[in-house]
């Protein structure tokens, strides 16, 4: 290791900005006695709501929970099939298990690694209820296609938009295309509630059924009942899940959704910066394929073959964490893991293409807080690791 790099702070990935607004608010929501799930969340979910463009949203602890949610207000039970993508977090495929279905993946387009449509027109039998689907990165699905297979069979749609909190598709909002949109507000996504999550439907009456699943089945604005309006009687409507965000949470998201759009901006620039910085190494770049689609740009994936780069991609991870660079691997193949190749049979050759971007790909630190210094030094060392092949 160099001593520029043995005296440097490491760089985090996915680390997210947070500002004196952040902090004050939560400690606001911490001084006004109510903590837990309250006015702020009402008032985030109007905002994100309105920054979705649709009437309402519903907020809940996380993405995982609102893909889980999702699948329950489906009716997806034992025997049912949901068809999703090889290539995803382990969240998209254990919200189908979790609810009882039977998930069975696809295959991914090797330029977009989003679901690939032809491949699901091969998988759909008479149990298949749903597809769900991923928007890789930010980058939207190729909806047209997907919504017309599932009207012809009669599914539902779900959108994990877990990465595309901004995306849209022909200039719709991605999240509103499908019956259900699920976002996620983790630590390292776009926007952060540090924990959280919202859903968004195209069926109020699914959104109301979502709603009350979040809070144990508990008849709506059940969290009203400590309020100053007097003691609530509640009423038990079925049988849901401790699935709510809280205050605190929806004070630091209502502070991101506000700085969203100026941070996409900022990520633009950067993506451009290292499309071109990158050119001319043996390494794949990540593609906008239409620019129509606003891309959530959440990921910079590059790509190291070893037989094309000369290095192989863990050797690649290494160095980049030896030169105090954090990265990611979005994503391992679903059937590489062995969970789900014991459970299911799965066999990572049966999804080459997911197997092969899987096996390849590397995430570059890709947050709006990098400072100038850090991007140069990014740039700096990916080109001497690839150039070296050390
Ligand atoms: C992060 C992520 C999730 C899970 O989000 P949480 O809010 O952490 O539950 C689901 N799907 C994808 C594609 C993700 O990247």
């Amino acid at each position: 290791m160099s001593q520029a790099a043995s005296a440097r702070p490491f760089i985090v990935f996915g680390s997210p900005e947070i500002g004196d607004d952040e902090v004050e608010a939560v400690t606001q929501v911490m001084r006004s006695g109510w903590l837990g799930t309250g006015p702020r969340v009402a008032e985030f979910e109007k905002a994100f709501a309105q920054f979705k463009q649709v009437e309402s949203s519903v907020c809940v602890a996380s993405c995982t929970a609102a893909l889980h949610l999702s699948m329950v207000a489906c009716g997806i039970k034992p025997g049912d099939e949901v068809i999703t993508t090889s290539l995803t977090f382990a969240a998209t495929v254990n919200a189908i298990i979790h609810a009882g279905g039977t998930p069975v993946l696809a295959d991914v387009d090797a330029q977009t690694i989003n679901i690939n449509p032809a491949h699901i027109r091969t998988l759909i039998t008479e149990r298949t209820k749903a597809i769900l689907i991923v928007h890789f990165a930010g980058q939207a699905c190729d909806m047209d296609e997907i919504l017309a297979i599932a009207k012809e069979h009669n599914l539902r749609v779900i959108e994990d938009c877990a990465h595309a909190v901004e995306g849209t598709y022909k200039g719709k909002p991605l999240g509103t295309l499908g019956d259900f949109g699920c976002f996620s507000f983790y630590v390292t996504k776009n926007m952060t509630s540090v924990e959280g999550g919202a859903v968004i439907a195209k069926s109020p009456a699914d959104l109301a059924r979502i709603k009350t699943l979040a809070l144990h089945g508990m008849s709506s604005d059940a969290w009203r009942r400590f309020g100053d309006k007097g003691y609530k009687h509640y009423d038990v409507v079925e049988c849901g899940y401790k699935y709510n965000l809280t205050d605190m949470q929806a004070a630091i998201a209502l502070c991101q959704l506000k700085k969203v759009d100026r941070w996409w901006e900022i990520r633009k620039a950067l993506w451009n910066r290292y499309s071109e910085a990158f050119a001319d190494l043996p390494i794949s770049v990540p593609v906008w394929v239409n620019q129509a689609h606003k891309h959530s740009l959440h990921l910079f994936t590059i790509r190291i073959d070893p037989k094309r780069t000369g290095i192989e991609r863990d050797r690649f991870l290494e160095a980049m964490n030896e030169r105090k660079i954090g990265t990611g691997v979005h994503y391992r193949a679903i059937p590489e893991h062995s969970y789900y190749r014991t459970t299911f049979g799965w066999n990572p050759s049966d999804y080459p293409v997911a197997t092969k971007v899987g096996r390849e790909t590397v995430s570059l630190p890709f947050s709006a807080k990098l400072s100038e210094e850090e991007i140069s030094y990014i740039l700096h060392n990916v080109r001497e690791v690839i150039t070296s092949r050390a």
